[in-house]
């Protein structure tokens, strides 16, 4: 097996519990401009990424937190970009502080790299964001490639983000693994370019499956040597 893809957000690290912080952080920030309660904060939030997707669609800049705080503003009557900066940064500082490999992540990570296995971040969402994580999390030295869908103008289970990290880590399908957490976008995804998927964090009937990083690692020893 000659490269191992890998998902990031539920893959890596838990994704909820970062969120969570950053959301908390954004209404604090938000507070500063405009007394609401946190339903109320909530509400616009979702109000505001409705509008976000309506006219993004199925692209990376459905997740861009950019245009919802832009959104979360206009809604309000409150607009600047100052203060949508503020807002941004204000969500992404307190999510990226939280961030925290799952157990086991950096010891697999860096035992496949000393066996000469190619190493290819996938991910849904903005280009910025993603190298920020992976900078954030200590792995900056592991892959030899990272697609997002705002490189490919599409996103998971698209082909073109599989057939992209494929290009890039010169691999075959035959030659890559995918370890993801959903089973659309990542077991799926992989399945229909003839990739071969294993399901992380999960259990499944349908696809191989690992429910943390010690059996994941087993079953990548057993494909990887
Ligand atoms: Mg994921």
């Amino acid at each position: 097996m000659r490269a191992v893809i890998f998902d990031i957000d539920d893959t890596l690290y838990p994704y909820d519990v970062c969120d969570k912080k950053g959301m908390n952080e954004l209404y604090a920030a938000f507070l500063e401009y405009k007394e609401m309660s946190r339903s109320e904060f909530d509400l616009l939030v979702s109000q505001a990424k409705k509008a976000v997707k309506l006219r993004t669609g199925n692209t990376a800049a459905s997740h861009n937190r950019m245009l919802y705080v832009q959104a979360m503003c206009e809604l309000r009557g409150i607009f600047s970009p100052e203060k949508c900066i503020r807002l941004y940064n204000s969500y992404w500082d307190a999510f990226l502080d939280n961030m925290r490999l799952y157990d086991g992540a950096i010891e697999l990570l860096e035992k496949l790299k000393t066996m000469g296995v190619a190493i290819g971040f996938c991910t849904d969402l903005t280009v910025h964001i993603q190298m920020r994580k992976l900078v954030k999390l200590g792995i900056s030295h592991i892959p030899n490639a990272v697609v997002t869908s705002e490189e490919c103008g599409f996103e998971k289970p698209d082909k073109s983000m599989f057939i992209t990290m494929l290009e890039k880590l010169h691999a075959s399908p035959s030659e890559a693994i995918m370890v993801g957490d959903s089973i659309e976008k990542d077991m799926e995804g992989a399945a229909n370019c003839g990739i071969y998927p294993v399901l992380f964090g999960k259990k499944s009937d349908k696809y191989e499956y690992a429910e943390n990083f010690e059996a994941l690692y087993k079953i990548l020893e057993g494909i990887c040597r």
